[in-house]
């Protein structure tokens, strides 16, 4: 081999930080925080404090690779933490503050955390489950002095913490393959899994989210992520952005409330923002309520979850926004797919164009994909032949950590759990999912673990869980059961019990019992006969 003869520059995370701070020193950051409702700086302000943060945990005695992990919403403290943390050597472990406390506590044990970096509104979940977390060395608490809260723990305070730290800590050099982050899947049933990012994956993931072929990031425009930063790294955007020198309004805890969404774009001229369906809906409903327009905002990126027809064509025909779906997954960083349209199609009659329009899109550069039936046989490029989808490709998960299940097959694929087809442009379509979970609000729902908790109620002999359609949350659990004996269970009664299982958002909107359920060859539930029955199913939240 005639090896190229051009530089082995490092694709780190340190590098996309120096690009920032040099380039768009002066671009600015707006965030909504728990103690300061819009808090404002620039790249170089926000890469000094990155500095101080590295400073800071450079004398704290860890060890390269160890984790640190956050427990925080969309601002601009979780911004350091991100920069601060992966720069050092060190894994930043995003955690999901709205998982049941066990999983929480399993995955901070399962990552063996040493510190933890808290949002002031997230303190109480942790005061109550610190004792469950031997790993845990310290806890900093992510506020100034003023907003500490009252606690026996021993706690540190963030800004406390920086003090004091120069501005310009020189950072490790890193090679690429060092681990950057660390995000757990809790997606199918059993122990949540962790995918370990790289500074390599995240850079060229960054890269691919920045190009025209998906968000099209530059430093003209403002971009408000509302997808979590503990959601696969709020999809890139803390990397893109800074890589494009786009200006960022982070949302903080107010990621659901149209109001503040709406105030935000209207006051920060926000031209491109990124979420579930769950978020948009809640926009849309509060700019229909109250006659308002998002004048600046050019276009969204709908992820998550399938984009619904009405939803593409209010902010589209109402308010001129562009939709963008998107599909990906946590193992996949999660740029799987991007929905633009391709010139060949662009000249169709409307109704014609919509059903491409709504597809899971086109994969960018970087990414493979694959449709292939159980035999393993690669199915027809049509828009109708479906298959088990696969994907490969530099920001794809090759294992989960610390777990030797293998998740690539022979041709290099990872199998996503998603039953998907392709058609003769290259746009992907999720037609179903062969996992099974319910996604609601883009979080998910496990319903093997929610049919065990009925089925270990006493009166209840078998149950199936569902994801039915809600208008609002995409998706919420229908439990289909067959009652032990002449008893009799209403819904309150299930779920004063399920209560204790289970977090209250995954409490089912409803029950109905049958005499029996629909079983497989196998002797498993047939999910797909219930899927098919139910799928018209009116929850009693939606009446
Ligand atoms: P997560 O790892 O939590 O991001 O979930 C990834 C899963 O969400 C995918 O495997 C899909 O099942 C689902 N998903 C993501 N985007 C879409 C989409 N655009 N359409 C349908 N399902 C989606």
């Amino acid at each position: 081999m005639l090896t190229g003869n051009m530089m082995d520059f490092q694709l780190t995370i340190n590098s996309v930080m120096r690009h920032g701070r040099t380039l768009y020193g002066q671009q600015e950051i707006v965030s909504v925080t728990a103690d300061n409702p819009l808090h404002r700086y620039t790249y170089e302000d926000a890469f000094a404090r990155v500095s101080q943060l590295g400073s800071a945990l450079a004398k704290m005695g860890l060890s390269a690779g160890d984790r640190v992990a956050t427990l925080a919403w969309n601002d601009y403290r979780h911004l350091e933490a991100y920069y601060g943390i992966s720069c050092s050597g060190l894994v930043c472990h995003t955690i999901n503050p709205r998982l049941f406390p066990e999983q929480l506590v399993y995955i901070v044990n399962h990552a063996e955390d040493k510190v933890l970096m808290v949002d002031l509104l997230l303190f109480p979940l942790i005061e109550k489950l610190r004792d469950k977390m031997p790993t845990v060395e310290r806890i900093i608490i992510m506020t100034d002095e003023a907003h500490m809260p009252q606690t026996e723990l021993n706690v540190e305070c963030y800004e406390t913490l920086l003090a004091g730290h120069p501005t310009d800590f020189t950072f490790p050099e890193l090679d690429e393959k060092t681990a950057s982050s660390l995000c757990y899947t809790s997606g199918t049933t059993g122990e949540p899994k962790g995918v370990l990012y790289s500074h390599r994956s995240t850079v060229l993931h960054a890269m691919a989210c920045t190009s025209s072929a998906s968000f099209g990031l530059n430093s003209r425009h403002t971009m408000m992520p509302v997808v979590p930063m503990f959601h696969v790294n709020a999809w890139s955007m803390p990397y893109a952005c800074i890589m494009a020198g786009s200006k960022i309004v982070f949302p903080g805890p107010k990621m659901a409330d149209g109001a503040v969404l709406t105030q935000l774009i209207n006051h920060e001229k926000v031209t491109l923002a990124a979420g579930v369906p769950t978020i948009w809906l809640a926009l849309l409903n509060y700019l229909r309520e109250n006659n308002l327009t998002v004048d600046s905002l050019q276009a969204v990126t709908i992820g998550g979850a399938a984009t619904p027809r009405s939803m593409l064509e209010e902010f589209e025909q109402t308010h001129k926004v562009t939709v963008n779906p998107a599909w990906g997954m946590t193992e996949t960083s999660p740029l799987g797919t991007f929905n633009s349209v391709r010139p060949e199609i662009e000249n169709l009659p409307a109704d014609e164009l919509m059903p491409y329009r709504l597809k899971a899109g086109l994969p960018p550069y970087g990414v493979e994909l694959s449709i292939r039936n159980p035999e393993g046989i690669e199915q027809p490029r049509d828009g109708k032949s479906f298959g088990n989808l696969g994907i490969k490709g530099p920001w794809v998960a090759s294992q989960y950590y610390r777990n030797d299940t293998n998740i690539i097959d022979d041709k290099g694929f990872m199998d996503t759990g998603d039953i998907a087809t392709i058609d003769q442009y290259g746009y992907m379509q999720i037609t179903d999912r062969a996992k099974d979970v319910i996604k609601s609000g883009g979080e998910w729902i496990s319903s093997i673990d929610l049919e065990n908790a009925c089925t270990s109620h006493p009166k209840i002999a078998e149950a199936a869980v569902i994801g039915v359609y809600h208008p609002k949350w995409d998706e919420r659990p229908l439990v289909i059961a067959v009652i032990a004996g002449d008893d009799t269970l209403s819904i309150e009664e299930l779920n004063a019990y399920l209560e204790k299982h289970v977090a209250k958002w995954w409490l089912p909107d409803d029950v109905v019992y049958v005499d029996e359920l629909p079983h497989a060859a196998t002797g498993k539930l047939d999910k797909k006969v219930l899927r098919e029955q139910f799928k018209d199913h009116t929850l009693p939240s939606e009446q």
